[in-house]
């Protein structure tokens, strides 16, 4: 199976990366999406150890709406400074995450949205997969991923967590939904609605790495090898085994992201 988006070059996973990737490997995760964040050079650095550790891993990078406010002044820069990442980071084949968080609101919204748009354009125009963070700003996310002449890009939705409602939305612009350990959390009941009727081909897998740790390991570090709790759960929404639904979302990710 595949983790479709984790953040393995943290500092959280600086002390014990071998261990971590050992542990992937056991659980029959073999491959996986890095997130990297554009901005933030330390994370940027790790990442040659990260590939030496797990090979098959590739890379997302863009630059998170948490961080958008540092381009207040002039959003193109940042489209700018995704460029040459895009253009440095060996194995880089989406751009991502990036998006609008109305949660934290860390920018103001109309600096996310500039931020965004930049970094939107530049995965257009490389015609490259995008891995988006929306969180409470669905209606704004919609809106500028349909632009001015609809849905010109594909990627998709990172840490789905919606009901029936938000995945038709979602759905509806082509992209795929990922879904985290929030699926197992005992509350999670029309999020697990939602799924048990999703069209399976549409559908990833992700830990949030070190974040959104599943059940029963729920609020330690996460790390790729508890992606299985979610494909145990999606299995037991689809009547299947977790071996058809590990095989569904590998394939569902070489579609998306070529690797
Ligand atoms: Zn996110
Ligand atoms: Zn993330």
């Amino acid at each position: 199976m595949v983790d479709s988006h984790c953040h393995l070059a943290g500092r959280e996973f600086a002390d014990d990366l071998e261990a971590v990737v050992a542990r992937a490997h056991a659980a029959g995760v073999s491959r996986a999406l890095v997130i990297l964040a554009a901005d933030a050079q330390a994370e940027l650095d790790r990442w040659p150890a990260v590939q030496q550790a797990w090979p098959a891993v590739r890379a997302a990078v863009g630059i998170h709406p948490h961080q958008a406010a540092a381009y207040a002044g002039d959003p193109v820069e940042a489209g700018r400074l995704l460029e040459r990442r895009l253009d440095a980071v060996v194995g880089a084949v989406a751009v991502g995450e990036i998006g609008l968080d109305y949660h934290y609101d860390f920018a103001p919204r109309g600096v996310q949205q500039a931020v965004f748009e930049a970094q939107l354009a530049v995965a257009e125009r490389r015609q490259l997969p995008v891995v988006i963070h929306t969180r409470e700003a669905e209606e704004d996310t919609l809106r500028i991923l349909r632009g001015a002449h609809g849905v010109t890009t594909r990627g998709v939705f990172h840490c789905f967590s919606g009901d029936i409602g938000a995945l038709a939305r979602a759905l509806d612009t082509g992209y795929f939904v990922s879904v985290p350990g929030i699926v197992t959390f005992p509350r999670s009941t029309a999020l697990r609605e939602a799924l048990t009727a999703a069209p399976r081909d549409r559908v990833l897998v992700e830990t949030d790495s070190p974040y959104l740790a599943p059940v029963p390991v729920r609020g330690l570090r996460n790390e790729p090898a508890y992606v299985a709790r979610v494909v145990e759960t999606l299995a037991g929404l689809w009547s299947t085994t977790p071996e058809a639904v590990s095989r569904q979302v590998s394939d569902n990710f070489h579609r998306l992201f070529g690797a």
